[in-house]
């Protein structure tokens, strides 16, 4: 059965009109009433242009308001949003653009003639560009069809060739529903996105807002003293953030603590060392880990209130409308981590490799490794591919990396594997410094909390760690 919503921007804006949608940090706000008004302008605009039902649109652009009515605008043309990350070279952008078959280009900034001709696209705009057109006389979209495809985003690229993930409504209504019936809303719920919308956490909480009814506080980019200040000032109650942010955000608050109104920090995105959500389980930072991918519109798993004293260091449970398994588990219960519900995706664009490979009757078979504990909680563990096999033994780098970044001195680590004769392969352990410190006190501090065999068998200083667009450790590029 096709199921049809009404359209979602429209609907809010019927139902509340005058409640606050966005809030930018430098203080401009549109109602949903206006979010409306704005998003059917731009559709008209873009239908002007060429724009039409079933067409692939890239959008080029830091978190502003026109970004968020040019991704509502496409839908009410029923247009396909392909967001793309602007810290990927003109190389990266062009496979995605060729990739995702992208028509039209849309960008924040007005590009000069060498910008677009770097550009394999037909036809580059940018925002301002567009306010310009008239507005073409068409049918906008009165209803969502959840099927249909909302978005593409690509993966990372963290373990391979970025996959450009299809996202329908259906995807974004279920993340949405799904996150609700675990966190709750409230009443003053307010959602503070400081991750950009071209990200899937980024663009996720965009469509909660417009589902919930609910504002969200919106910043061009991540700043420990804004995303503070606005938690103790501006009735902040949600936060989405990942590690460093959390580590920054700690960092800010100095002997201080959150006013009540802040009831989470959403933590997603990657692994978090475990010390780290000590600290702020003992000092009362609602941080709650959750556990998700591009392929899954967010969340999937997360950590509910309830239960985040109690078991720090896992992700939590798989949201209401989800389901997960452990497949191939070995000997410890550790397997990959497969899921489905109506979040996750039907595929990714094009790529029927990659659809063979980790799509089965609407299992996703996520590359991750994990273990669920008697309870039921899901304790990710690593990435398969990462995963050390030293001399029968299996090591996860993830573990090793949590353990050397409690070390006061250092400020980053990562570590993989190098082929080893004796052994098949050993850890090596790449690490970028904060203080002075030395090969053999990483190793003693290591010594006291890992296995033998866990120990680094050697330790690179590095200035840098390498990291793709979205800002994760390329652990295959470490020994290059
Ligand atoms: P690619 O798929 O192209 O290699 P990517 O997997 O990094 O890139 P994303 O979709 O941005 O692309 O990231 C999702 C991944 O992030 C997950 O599959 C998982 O490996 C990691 N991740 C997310 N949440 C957690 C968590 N709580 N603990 C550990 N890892 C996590
Ligand atoms: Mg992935």
């Amino acid at each position: 059965m096709t199921e049809i919503i009404p359209h979602w921007v429209t609907k809010q804006a019927d139902i509340n009109p005058d409640g606050i949608a966005v809030e930018m940090d430098h203080g401009d706000t549109l109602t949903f009433a206006e979010l409306k008004e704005a998003s059917q302008r731009f559709a008209r605009k873009l239908a002007e242009i060429g724009v039409s039902k079933g067409m692939h649109v890239g959008i080029l652009s830091t978190n502003s308001l026109d970004m968020i009515t040019a991704i509502h605008a496409l839908s009410y043309l029923d247009a396909v949003g392909v967001l793309l990350n602007i810290r990927l070279t003109t190389e990266e952008i062009n496979y995605q653009l060729e990739d995702a078959e992208v028509s039209h280009l849309l960008t924040a900034e007005q590009l000069n003639e060498k910008e677009k001709t770097a550009l394999n696209v037909g036809k580059i705009l940018s925002f301002s560009e567009i306010q310009s057109y008239g507005e073409k006389d068409v049918l906008l979209c009165t209803e969502l069809n959840l099927d249909a495809t909302f978005t593409i985003i690509y993966t990372s690229g963290t373990t391979g060739f970025p996959k450009g993930v299809i996202h329908t409504y259906g995807n974004h209504w279920w993340s949405a529903i799904g996150s609700a019936l675990n966190l709750g809303l409230e009443k003053q719920d307010k959602w503070l996105i400081p991750l950009p919308l071209f990200h899937v956490s980024g663009l996720s909480t965009l469509i909660k807002s417009v589902i919930y009814g609910m504002p969200i506080y919106l910043l061009k980019k991540f700043d420990e003293a804004t995303v503070h200040e606005a938690i103790m000032e501006k009735g902040i109650t949600i936060v989405s953030v990942v590690t460093v942010m959390v580590q920054r955000l700690i960092k800010q608050l100095g002997e201080k603590s959150y006013p009540y109104t802040l009831r989470c920090l959403l933590l997603g995105g990657g692994p978090a060392p475990r010390p780290l959500l000590e600290e702020a389980r003992d000092r009362d930072i609602p941080v709650f880990q959750s556990y998700g991918m591009t392929e899954t519109a967010s969340q999937i798993v997360t950590l509910s209130p309830k239960d985040a004293l109690e078991k720090v260091g896992s992700a939590g449970k798989p949201l209401f409308p989800a389901q997960l398994k452990i497949v191939d588990q070995d000997e410890t219960n550790v397997g990959e981590i497969h899921v489905k519900g109506p979040m996750v995706t039907r595929g990714y664009y094009k790529n029927d490799a990659a659809n063979e490979a980790s799509i089965k009757d609407g299992w996703l078979a996520t590359g991750d490794l994990g273990y669920l504990d008697e309870d039921g909680f899901l304790y990710v563990v690593d990435r398969r591919k990462d995963l050390i096999i030293s001399g029968g033994e299996n090591i996860y780098p993830s573990e090793i990396e949590s353990v050397l970044s409690a070390m006061e001195q250092i400020k980053e680590v990562g570590v993989t594997g190098k082929k080893d004769e004796q052994w098949g392969a050993v850890p090596v352990a790449f690490i970028v410094k904060n203080q002075e410190v030395t090969s053999e006190e990483v190793l003693a501090f290591a010594e006291k909390r890992l296995a033998k065999y866990k120990l680094p068998k050697e330790i690179h200083f590095v200035a840098e760690l390498p990291r793709n667009a979205a800002n994760k450790l390329v652990r295959n590029k470490l020994l290059n």
